[in-house]
C-alpha cells in the first residue's frame, strides 16, 4: 500500500475512473469477532449495513431492529413519492399553503438552504420538478425522449430555492409554489446523524453505520481507526482505503448510480441547476467530514461544480477531505484526502504525481 504525498497528485480520471467510487467495502469486517454483529437490511431502495463492535448480543440487536424501523420511517416520510411528510409539504406548497413538518425535516431544510447559498446554487433541495421531468421517480423505467426543451425552460424560469421557504415555528411555508422539495442529496446526512444518535442513546460507543456506500464510524474498531474500502462502482474489490476516525461520515456522490437512459445516452440522476442538465463532467467525489450533512451536500455540490469549481467550493465548505474526478482531465483532492488515502495495488493503480 502506498500512501500518496503532500502534494496533491494529478490522478489520470482514464485509469481512475473505474476506482470511483463507492465506499462501501468494509475491510473491517475481516475483523469481526464473538462481541461484534454485522446485519445488512435494505432501506432508502439501497442495502444498509449495521456494523456494532464489542457489545452484547441482545443490546446490539435490539439497536439494530430499532434502526430498521426508524429508516423505513424515514424512506416513507422523506421520499417525495412516497405518503409521508415530503409529499404533504410539497402538495401543501403547489397550493400556496403552509405545512406542518418534524423538527428533523426542519432543521435538515435550513441546512439545505445554508448550503445553497456556500454552493452559489449548485445545491438545491426545490428541484422536484425538474427530477419529475428526466423521469427519476419513474426508475427503474426511463423515458422515451428528453424533456421538452419548452417545459424545461419554464421549469427552471419558476427559479425554485431554499431561499423562498420561511418558517413559524413547525410550519413551513413557500414564497414560490414551484418549489418541490427533494432532499435525496442531504437526507443520508441527516439519517446517518439520527442514526448515531440513537446507537449513543442504545449505550453502542463502537460502530459503522452504511447507507449504500454512504457512512459514519462510531468510536473505534477493536481499538483502531476504521480501515474504509473504496471500491470500484462496478462492484469489483476494493483498489484503495483510507483510516475514518470516530465521528467522521464519508460520502460519495457518483454519476453512475442512479440514472436513466434515453436514445441509448446514460443521464445522471444529479442536475445542474443552472441548465437544468443531468452532469455529465464529473464521474465522482468523495467528502469526509465530522458533519455528515455537510458532508453529504457538499459532495453533490462538488459533483455539479465539476473540476473548474473544486478550490472555490472546497474553500466555501471548509473542506479539509475531498476528492473529485471527472470524466476526462486531471483529479483533483485536497492535500489532506491525499496523504489519507493508501492505494491497494501500488503497481496496477499508482497515481500519476505531477
Ligand atoms: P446519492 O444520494 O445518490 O449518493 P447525492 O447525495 O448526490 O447522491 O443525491 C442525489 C439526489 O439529489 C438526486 O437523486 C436528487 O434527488 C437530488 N438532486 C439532484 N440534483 C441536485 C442538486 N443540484 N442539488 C441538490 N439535490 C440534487
Ligand atoms: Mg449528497
Amino acid at each position: 500500500m502506498t500512501g500518496l504525498c503532500t502534494q496533491p497528485p494529478a490522478i489520470r480520471p482514464a485509469r481512475y475512473l473505474a476506482l470511483l467510487t463507492v465506499v462501501a467495502a468494509l475491510l473491517h469486517a475481516a475483523c469481526v469477532g464473538n462481541n461484534d454483529h454485522v446485519r445488512e437490511f435494505v432501506a432508502f431502495g439501497t442495502l444498509v449495513s449495521v456494523s456494532i463492535y464489542g457489545a452484547d448480543e441482545q443490546q446490539a440487536a435490539n439497536a439494530i431492529g430499532q434502526l430498521e424501523r426508524r429508516f423505513a420511517e424515514l424512506g416513507t416520510a422523506w421520499y417525495p413519492k412516497a405518503d409521508g411528510e415530503l409529499k404533504a409539504a410539497n402538495a401543501a406548497i403547489a397550493q400556496g399553503k403552509p405545512a406542518h413538518v418534524s423538527s428533523e425535516l426542519k432543521s435538515l431544510l435550513q441546512d439545505a438552504a445554508r448550503y445553497e447559498q456556500l454552493a452559489g446554487g449548485l445545491f438545491n433541495v426545490c428541484l422536484g420538478n425538474l427530477s419529475q421531468l428526466w423521469g427519476f421517480y419513474d426508475l427503474p423505467a426511463s423515458p422515451a425522449s428528453l424533456p421538452d426543451p419548452a417545459t424545461l425552460a419554464a421549469v427552471l424560469a419558476s427559479n425554485p430555492s431554499a431561499t423562498q421557504l420561511s418558517w413559524q415555528g413547525l410550519e413551513l411555508s413557500s414564497s414560490n409554489p414551484h418549489v418541490m422539495l427533494d432532499i435525496g442529496a442531504i437526507a443520508k446526512g441527516a439519517i446517518l446523524n439520527i442514526a448515531a444518535r440513537e446507537l449513543k442513546t442504545a449505550g453502542l460507543e463502537n460502530a459503522i453505520v452504511n447507507i449504500g456506500g454512504d457512512l459514519i464510524v462510531l468510536g473505534d474498531v477493536h481499538g483502531r481507526d476504521a480501515n474504509i474500502g473504496i471500491r470500484d462502482p462496478s462492484g469489483g474489490r476494493p483498489v484503495a482505503s483510507l483510516q475514518v476516525a470516530n465521528g467522521e461520515a464519508v460520502f460519495t456522490s457518483g454519476n453512475y448510480e442512479r440514472y436513466v437512459d434515453i436514445d441509448g445516452q446514460r443521464y445522471t440522476h444529479i442536475l445542474d441547476p443552472a441548465t437544468g442538465y443531468p452532469v455529465q463532467h464529473t464521474a465522482s467525489v468523495t467528502v469526509v467530514h465530522e458533519d455528515p450533512v455537510l458532508a453529504d451536500a457538499a459532495a453533490t455540490a462538488l459533483l455539479v461544480g465539476g473540476a473548474p469549481q473544486f478550490d472555490r467550493l472546497v474553500a466555501a465548505f471548509a473542506l479539509r477531505d475531498a476528492l473529485l474526478i471527472p470524466a476526462r482531465g486531471d483529479a483533483r483532492l485536497t492535500a489532506h484526502m491525499a496523504a489519507r488515502l493508501h492505494w491497494q495495488e501500488p503497481d496496477h493503480q499508482e497515481p500519476a504525481l505531477d
